[in-house]
């Protein structure tokens, strides 16, 4: 496809997604009994194909989707041009109201490294097209790899600006680090928008709702009919710091929010929940150039050590990641042949202490810091594997930050052995204030190299000499019209390949 056309499907998605869909109101689309009012996207792409997506839902506000019970036969269809000439594969799949009447195609066969168009058709509508890609061939070399970091949308709290923005980027892959919806009303005193009508969302009628009115935003359907998505679910998809190991959570709400998160992902069939559990993490490689390791540090991990708790903290059976996904990990790093080994996770990784003193635990206990030896194990098992661009892709903090690692961060002299960014909100937080004051660790912990408090997202462009990420800010995400929002660039960095840390 030539770049025109390219930037011209572009610029037609985010036109007809450009509306602004008022709180709580069902656009007119839907309200025509259109089932494709919430989206369509794609995701997790291999060489041969990828996972296509929609949720059929003609009433995307009511329990149900305004569906009902039937079992609705769903085609799709995927084309090399975006007016469908030339048809290079289609099938039909049955929309069922036990799976939200979510739809997961699994095209196969196709060629690598290129782009596609797709789209659907149920009930007589047909769905808006969305534009994707299969992964390049096992082996080869491309040029580069382009993605977006995107985490935290609380949808009270602004308009997901950042992803009119990444749609126009014009991404190979968008990862989504965690934070997609967030279960709880927020709590800013002057919300953008309106809550789903009640207090928290804790059964599957109810996620599946939530899910549907973050979909209804604009910018949101357009980044995810721009690229394919890698998404991982952080806490706030089940609720605020939950953690999975043995049975310190109530199974039911496991299940039905990892059911309605599957419904409402691009992921793909072999990745649905069976009972209260989810197989999530997963690998996807781009060619020799990268390797995307996509971790769940929920499902497995011990929970949080009390506060300041160092004799908790530093136990050093403590773990993050489970014994089976740490493993698997460290595998994976050591297989090798690949330029950038990328670690796409939720919680913050660097050592973040407070007052850079090693006496004292005061840290934040749901991320690595409270679970230093399955940090360190990690980061060792990196080291001793001799992998050459081990780098860390973060969300959970709405705010964004840079980091370079080490073994002991402690030791300001200990050498560097890999490299964090983390992205902020998209909307999470609300709009900065005007003055944003560094955090107090900062001072102390030199390997942060940067933090910003700004709602944005992180846009990465990887190479085989380099890596390069800037950070993103956007004007606000109180205003509705994305016409008169504006993106910049607040800070950029580029990580050297096979020099660890930021330039
Ligand atoms: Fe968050
Ligand atoms: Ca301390």
């Amino acid at each position: 496809m030539t770049s025109f056309t390219r930037r011209a499907f572009i610029a037609a998605s985010l036109a007809a997604g450009g509306a602004v869909v008022l709180p709580g109101t069902v656009s007119a689309r839907a309200a025509a009994g259109d089932p494709f009012g919430i989206g369509v996207a794609s995701g997790d792409p291999r060489p041969d194909g990828m996972v296509l997506w929609t949720r059929l839902a003609a009433k995307p506000l009511d329990i149900g989707g305004g569906m009902g019970t039937r079992n609705i036969p769903v085609q799709w269809e995927v084309a090399t041009d975006q007016a469908f000439a030339t048809v290079v594969a289609s099938g039909t799949e049955t929309a069922v109201p036990a799976e939200g009447h979510s739809v997961h195609a699994e095209p196969r066969g196709l060629p690598a490294g290129a782009e596609f168009f797709y789209r659907f058709k149920a009930d007589g509508f047909i769905s808006p097209v969305g534009r994707t890609r299969s992964a390049p061939a096992a082996g080869t070399t491309p040029a580069a790899v382009k993605f977006a970091m995107a985490s935290c949308q609380h949808f009270e709290e602004g308009w997901y600006h950042a992803h009119k923005f990444i749609a126009a980027d014009d991404p190979d892959l968008v990862l989504f680090l965690g934070d997609y919806m967030y279960e709880k009303q927020s709590g800013l005193a002057d919300p953008v928008r309106g809550y789903v009508d009640f207090d928290e969302v804790d059964n599957l009628d109810e996620y599946r709702l939530r899910y549907a009115q973050t979909k209804l935003d604009p910018g949101l359907k357009a980044a995810h009919a721009a690229a394919p998505w890698l998404a991982v679910f952080d806490d706030h998809e089940l609720a605020n710091n939950w953690w999975g190991n043995g049975s310190g959570w109530p199974a039911a709400r496991k299940q039905a929010a990892f059911q309605a998160y599957w419904e409402n992902m691009p992921l793909p069939r072999t990745m649905k929940p069976t009972g209260p559990a989810i197989p999530l993490y997963r690998r996807v490689q781009w060619g020799t150039l990268a390797r995307f390791h996509m971790m769940d540090t929920r499902q497995y991990r011990w929970q949080q050590a009390p506060n300041n708790n160092c004799t908790e903290i530093r136990r050093t059976d403590r773990t993050l990641t489970g014994a089976a996904q740490e493993q698997w990990l460290l595998d994976g790093l050591a297989a090798g042949g690949s330029k950038w080994d990328l670690l796409g996770q939720q919680v913050f990784f660097a050592g973040r202490d407070v007052d850079g003193a090693t006496g004292t635990c005061d840290v934040s206990e749901d991320a690595w810091d409270g679970y230093e030896a399955s940090r360190r194990r990690i980061t060792q098992g990196w080291v001793d594997r001799q992998v050459r661009n081990p780098v860390v892709l973060t969300g959970d903090v709405h705010r964004h930050w840079a980091n370079d690692l080490r073994l002991n961060y402690f030791d300001h002299a200990s050498p560097l052995v890999g490299t964090e960014l983390v992205t902020s909100s998209v909307t999470s937080g609300g709009n900065p204030g005007s003055s944003d004051p560094a955090p107090p660790e900062v001072a102390k912990n030199p390997h942060l190299n940067y933090v910003g408090n700004q709602r944005g997202y992180v846009r990465v462009t990887a190479t085989g000499a380099q890596l390069s990420a800037e950070f993103v800010k956007l004007s606000s995400i109180r205003e509705p019209d994305p016409a008169k929002v504006t993106a910049s660039v607040s800070r950029s960095f580029t990580v050297l390949d096979g020099q660890p840390g930021l330039r």
